[in-house]
């Protein structure tokens, strides 16, 4: 069979681009990682081609038996990684990523227009916990779940579980997640689980961010107090890009977990697995269990600390005024400019890290973060001194956003500004939420 390079130049010439932007660039985006050598080989093996629709021994086509060796390897494997007992705990491989995830546990668990609260999108949730702005249900948990998010306290950048027992009390949730995209603290499982089981709430823990601290045992355990974890593989953990979702094997609330989610994942929401992806991560998942993954977890959150610590000392402002896992998030704002002037200035200086809103903020499109993580970083071998290094970089990117900023537009850009915000612009939808 012919090579890529043989075959298709273009794409080849593409995904070398990548390689070289990725291998140039200091890549600080906290969702993501650099997966090995041995992942990326199985994500690119035969597995590719076979369908395997069903369960490991119930399967829609014949063909599985190496299927079906690899699939129980990577559940047994998931077990042990989160150090979980395969008599009380049960594992799904199959999810496509971190979304179908979350939205396969929610239609195993909940009827259409049950109740959910999650952590609201602008502080710090995820799209899938339930995000709908007062114009807009946007993503499918919010279209069709009741969504009530709760919210961070803005005077300290925590969790206000205060607030979020209050309104549960008064919403009755079916469901309440723990986790989000840009937190920087740990979670009070066990203050949730008691908020949970005052209402009669599931509680499912989405460890998508942290799962490779969770393995590690350098963040809280989730699996102490949730009836479900869903997670990605890509991130933290530095698996290939899936999802997996854990649950008790007891019923919980007179559920059966271990079919309702099964039978969610397929037939519900997917078709045939990605066992190519599987392998990938079953490869992921030992290596998540030797000494150095743990190692490697422990320096994530010491370049973590030692980032947000040079950033307080260069006079930033830290939401939660620091961070005790793998990102920080920067509040822009006192220093008059935004998230997306910084995030763009700094990608010209090849430094990759996201726009993110804060607590407080009036506008996504143009928030007033920016989120870092240290996963990627500390992959390629940064520690804490590299981190320092990195904040004087971000640093002299704010400066120099600042200065752009200020050189006043000329009297023309001002007008022409002034058109594309009139109702008379005809080529964008203005968007107002
Ligand atoms: N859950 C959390 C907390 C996330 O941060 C993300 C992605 O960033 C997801 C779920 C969704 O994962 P995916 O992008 O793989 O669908």
């Amino acid at each position: 069979d012919n090579s890529l390079g043989d075959t298709d130049p273009e794409v080849q010439s593409i995904i070398a681009d990548e390689k070289e932007r990725q291998f140039r660039n200091l890549s600080l985006i906290a969702s993501e990682n650099f997966t090995s050598r041995a992942v990326m080989e199985a994500v690119g093996s035969c597995l590719t081609n076979k369908y395997s629709e069903g369960l490991p021994g119930k399967r829609y086509y014949g063909g599985n038996v190496n299927i079906d060796k690899m699939e129980i390897l990577c559940q047994e494997r998931a077990l042990r990684a989160f150090h979980l007992d395969g008599e009380k705990w049960g594992v799904n491989v199959q999810p496509l990523s971190g979304s179908p995830a979350n939205f396969e546990v929610y239609t195993a668990i909940l009827n259409p227009h049950d109740r959910i609260m999650g952590l609201d999108l602008p502080h710090g949730g995820h799209l899938s916990h339930g995000f709908m702005t007062p114009k807009r249900r946007v993503s499918g948990t919010s279209i069709y779940f009741e969504s009530m998010p709760y919210r961070l306290d803005e005077s300290t950048g925590l969790v206000d579980y205060d607030m979020l027992e209050k309104t549960a009390i008064l919403f009755r949730p079916k469901l309440i997640i723990a986790g989000a995209s840009a937190y920087p603290r740990d979670f009070d499982y066990p203050r949730m689980r008691k908020i949970a089981d005052s209402v009669g709430a599931f509680l499912m823990a989405d460890m998508a961010h942290i799962s490779g601290l969770v393995a590690a045992s350098v963040v809280a355990d989730p699996f102490e107090y949730c009836d479900i974890v869903t997670t990605t593989t890509h991130k933290s953990l530095r698996g290939p890009r899936g999802g997996m979702i854990f649950f008790k094997k007891d019923p919980v609330l007179g559920v059966d977990l271990e079919s309702a989610i099964n039978n969610a994942v397929f037939p519900g929401l997917q078709g045939g697995p990605h066992n190519h992806t599987i392998a990938g991560l079953a490869v992921s998942l030992k290596l998540a269990q030797s000494p150095e993954f743990k190692t490697y977890q422990k320096q994530v959150v010491a370049n973590s600390r030692a980032l947000a610590d040079r950033l307080i000392s260069l006079g930033y402002k830290l939401v939660s005024g620091g961070s005790d896992n793998h990102l920080v998030l920067v509040d822009l704002r006192p220093l008059g400019i935004d998230g997306a002037r910084v995030e763009k200035i700094l990608d010209l200086a090849s430094i990759t890290l996201n726009k993110n809103s804060v607590p407080g903020d009036k506008s996504a499109l143009v928030p007033g973060g920016i989120r870092m993580g240290a996963p990627a970083m500390t992959t390629r071998g940064f520690t804490e001194n590299d981190f320092e290094s990195a904040a004087d970089f971000i640093h002299e990117g704010v400066q120099i956003a600042l200065a752009a900023k200020k050189a006043a537009p000329s009297s023309k850009v001002q007008d022409f500004m002034k058109f594309v915000e009139s109702p008379d612009f005809p080529f964008t939808q203005r968007i107002s939420e």
